[in-house]
């Protein structure tokens, strides 16, 4: 079975398996990126900031050693310029005992804050007073301080840079022996020099970096045991060995770098020893903002949430169209179903369904349409129903029209030659969603040519049964009484001769007995119709078999001037009573020859069809009339005025005793068709 399926689309949806291998594929891709860019991205900000930060150690290294090579040699000349002065002093002092009062005029003009003179003995023998010195409260032990001069190991000791007693600031001291045995021990102002170290010094530099540098956060300068130099947001720091990095960081050659927590606060730390001169003077901490990595993290944030959005979304979407397809696979599987069941039950039935559509366009037809029309459905399909019959859409559109929702109606339809009485039961469809046909009118059509066929032969065989039997009765009455008289008849002529009109006499006499005769010959057909002979049937190839009487049928013909043609399908074997078939044939071909003019032609064809063999005897003749067709199986009809009417009717008899029948048929071009249809045997060619 074959229909329009409306709901048939082609769906361009991707299958939700590829949809979600492409959808994690697009994931995973986009995941992969970002955490690659993250990475490349830390790398490379981290490559950066150690660099930097070397830069700035390296820098910071540079400075200090500059600063304290600075400091250093201004610390020498102040030194050498102290000693000079002691030394001028001494010479004083090897032409004159130095005393106090000397002392106090030198120390006012010699830059010399404070000068004090003391003997081999290490007592003090001259010093000034200067005029806003206040008295120390902590004297140190000269002796033990002066002790390398005094011994005469040395000739001049720096005693370095001290706070003055009185509280006036650093100052550089100074001894050298003397001359005369003693030491002179001198001062000078040291705050210049000290200014000048912390101006120029690793600790300036440390917190003159930081302070400019947006991205430092902090810079620690520290040894073991404290913090040397710091940024000023430095307010402590854990000691060096407590930190096992810091502890480490201390003993390697270059710079450490780690991510850790200072005051709260995610740094990024390098940390290096920190080398004056080839000596390790502790661990310089560099503290790098990382505002860079914030920003790598945002980024990365941004996307994984957009990735987050992306993935909720697209699943969202993915999902819906997982379950519309499951949905619409569920319902496509339920008009399947129901599609599979009305198709194979649609199939499977013996009375051909059609369908049309409000334009009278077919949109539906079964297997026994496709017999029945003998035409496939995928090629009208689609097309008016008027190419199939033009009756047939005729009473579509009356159904369409009609008030009722449905209607029967019979109608003939010729499909191979052969006339096919149908019947159709004709339903409007309302339609509507997912209906097979939509719109429009099926019909279901019977085939009733059998039927209405197998309902003539019936009345047929009755009424010739019944002919038969009252023929038999009858001709049994007459038969004895006419014997009677045939016998008289024979009697008068044979033993009385009249005195007169002999002649007369003896013609009507014998006009008697020729008419009993005549009689008793009838009389003896109706007793063979009323009691046929039994059927001697042998197995006989049709074809040959009509061939064999070729001859006699072609006599027929030619007397008439009709012509004659034979075509036969050799194979096609049937059990026949070889006599009896012979006289079906000969009374068939007789009248066919009968009603055809002269120059007109009857053909006999073998051919099988559907389990029967076929006889067909077409003539081009006057053809008949429906009534005439009801009725010319009847015993005693004729239309000729020598016709007994009875050919046909033994005919047709013959032909059902052989379980056979015969069926008349208007041909379209005029004449008549005779198809005398007998069950092949079961080893016909089309059988075997
Ligand atoms: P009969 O030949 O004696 O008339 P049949 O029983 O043989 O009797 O035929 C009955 C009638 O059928 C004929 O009188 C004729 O009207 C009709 N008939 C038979 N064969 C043909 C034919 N080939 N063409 C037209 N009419 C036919």
């Amino acid at each position: 079975m074959r229909r329009i399926d409306p709901s048939r689309k082609h769906l361009l949806l991707l299958h939700p398996a590829y949809l979600g291998g492409i959808f994690s594929f697009l994931i995973i891709v986009f995941l992969g990126s970002t955490i690659f860019e993250y990475r490349y991205r830390r790398a490379e900000i981290e490559h950066m900031m150690q660099e930097e930060a070397s830069l700035l150690i390296h820098a910071l290294t540079v400075g200090a050693e500059n600063a304290v090579e600075g400091y250093n040699g201004n610390r020498t000349i102040l030194t050498g310029s102290l000693l000079g002065r002691l030394r001028l002093l001494d010479r004083i002092d090897r032409l004159k005992p130095l005393t106090s009062r000397t002392l106090a005029d030198i120390a006012g003009t010699g830059g010399m804050y404070r000068i004090n003179v003391f003997d081999s003995t290490g007592r003090r023998i001259a010093w000034n007073v200067p005029p806003d010195h206040a008295p120390s409260l902590h004297h140190r032990d000269p002796k033990r301080e002066l002790e390398p001069i005094l011994s005469g190991r040395v000739d001049s000791l720096v005693l370095g840079i001290r706070e003055s007693v009185s509280d006036r600031g650093p100052r550089l001291i100074a001894a050298i022996a003397r001359s005369r045995g003693g030491a002179i021990v001198g001062n000078v102002d040291a705050s210049g020099l000290l200014e000048l170290r912390r101006s120029i010094g690793a600790g300036s530099l440390i917190r003159k970096i930081g302070a400019g540098e947006a991205g430092i956060d902090y810079i620690i300068w520290q040894d073991t045991t404290a913090i040397l130099a710091a940024t000023p947001n430095v307010s402590g720091a854990d000691p060096l060995l407590a930190d096992p990095v810091l502890a480490l960081a201390l003993r390697a050659r270059k710079p450490t770098t780690r991510m850790t927590e200072f005051d709260g606060r995610t740094v990024f730390e390098v940390v290096n020893p920190f080398y004056y001169h080839g000596k390790n003077v502790g661990l310089l901490r560099v503290g790098l903002k990382t505002d860079h990595f914030s920003a790598a993290f945002a980024k990365l944030r941004n996307r994984f949430f957009m990735m987050l959005g992306l993935l909720f979304f697209g699943g969202l979407a993915l999902f819906n169209l997982v379950i519309t397809r499951r949905d619409r696979a569920l319902a496509a599987g339920a008009y399947q179903r129901v599609s599979t069941f009305s198709s194979s039950m649609l199939s499977s039935m013996a009375d051909a369904v059609l369908s049309v559509d409000g334009a009278g366009i077919l949109t539906l037809l079964n297997a026994a349409g496709e017999r029945l029309f003998g035409v496939r459905a995928d090629e009208v399909l689609g097309r008016p129903a008027a190419l199939l019959s033009l009756e047939l859409a005729s009473l579509f559109a009356e159904a369409a029209s009609g008030e009722s929702l449905s209607m029967k109606r019979e109608f003939r339809y010729r499909v191979g030659g052969r006339e096919h009485v149908l019947e159709g039961s004709f339903s409007r469809l309302s339609g509507g969603e997912g209906s097979a046909v939509g719109e429009g009118i099926v019909v279901v059509l019977r085939d009733l040519t059998e039927h209405h066929a197998m309902q003539e032969r019936l009345e047929r065989h009755g009424k010739l049964t019944a002919m038969g039997e009252l023929a038999s009765g009858v001709a049994h009455e007459i038969r004895n009484p006419l014997n009677a008289i045939g016998l008289i008849a024979q009697r008068l002529d044979i033993e009385f001769t009249p005195k007169e009109d002999e002649a007369e006499f003896r013609h009507l006499l014998r006009t008697v007995v020729s008419e009993v005769h005549r009689l008793n010959a009838i009389i003896q057909r109706f007793l063979g119709f009323a009691r046929p002979p039994a059927l001697e049937l042998v197995p006989a190839d049709l074809a040959a078999f009509v061939a064999d009487y070729r001859a006699v049928l072609e006599g027929e013909a030619s007397d008439k001037g009709v012509a004659f043609n034979l075509y036969g399908e050799p194979g096609t074997i049937a059990m026949i009573d070889r006599e009896q078939m012979r006289q079906v044939l000969l009374n068939i071909v007789r009248n066919a020859v009968e009603a055809t003019p002269r120059d007109g032609a009857v053909s006999v064809a073998v051919s099988r069809d559907a389990g029967m063999a076929v006889i067909d005897v077409a003539d081009t003749g006057k053809g008949t009339t429906p009534d005439e067709r009801k009725q010319m199986f009847n015993l005693y009809f004729t239309t000729k005025d020598e016709g007994t009417g009875m050919g046909l009717s033994i005919a047709s008899q013959i032909v059902q005793s052989h379980g056979g029948t015969i069926v008349v048929e208007d041909r379209p071009g005029g004449g008549t068709l005779f198809r005398i249809l007998v069950p092949t045997a079961p080893f016909s060619a089309e059988v075997s």
